[in-house]
């Protein structure tokens, strides 16, 4: 069985939300073409959805001195400071308008105020799992299409993941956009993917 995931399509990574993502709005005509041709073949679709407290450790706001941006530690663990975004109920943590979601399957993530989640299998601790291998293996998924937002964090971090438990792993570039905190971030994740041997298409 096949499964498309994709990443954190939400208002706060699209241009004019709270850490928008250069351009992230590019990934919705690739995203919804890909529900479809995955629709069409009887294959599942999951979204992962970044759902943080409004007090969470990530943000910058709750951490005295720090600016977004910054290299911090949360709970033990390297941090990057983010500004204040996807709020559970906010409309910044719902997913894009556009989006042909339909039935798709939601795992929420960034939960937890003292972890950060980048990945959509696990914290970055790996402290907990989403549920999302688990209702995937429970379907017998093998190979995963990745798409969303953004390429240098969650898309790789879910990829990632991905590789290390076991699925065929095939990421579409076209659908996916960087946040590109430092120049090159961006083509580093992609060479890590590939070198856990990601397709990148
Ligand atoms: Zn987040």
């Amino acid at each position: 069985m096949k499964a498309l995931i994709l990443v954190d399509i939400q208002n706060d990574f699209m241009p004019g939300g709270a850490l928008a993502v250069p351009r992230g709005d590019e990934v919705i005509r690739v995203a919804n073409t890909l529900i479809a041709d995955h629709r069409r073949d009887g294959a599942l679709v999951v979204a992962t959805q970044d759902w943080h407290p409004a007090n969470h450790g990530s943000f910058a706001s709750q951490n005295e001195g720090q600016n977004a941006g910054d290299l911090h530690e949360l709970d033990g663990l390297p941090q990057v400071m983010w500004p204040d975004h996807c709020v559970q109920d906010t409309s910044g943590a719902d997913f894009v308008d556009g989006l042909s979601l339909g039935d798709a399957e939601v795992f929420r993530k960034g939960t937890d105020v003292q972890v950060d989640s980048y990945s959509g299998f696990f914290d970055n601790g790996k402290r907990g799992a989403t549920g999302l291998d688990a209702w995937l293996k429970a379907r017998e998924v093998s190979s995963l299409t990745i798409c969303g937002v953004a390429t240098d964090y969650c898309v790789k971090f879910t990829a990632l993941d991905a590789r290390a438990l076991g699925y065929d792993v095939r990421l579409i570039l076209e659908g996916c956009r960087g946040v590109e905190l430092a120049p090159g971030d961006c083509a580093r994740a992609i060479d890590e993917m590939r070198a856990a041997g990601v397709v990148v298409v």
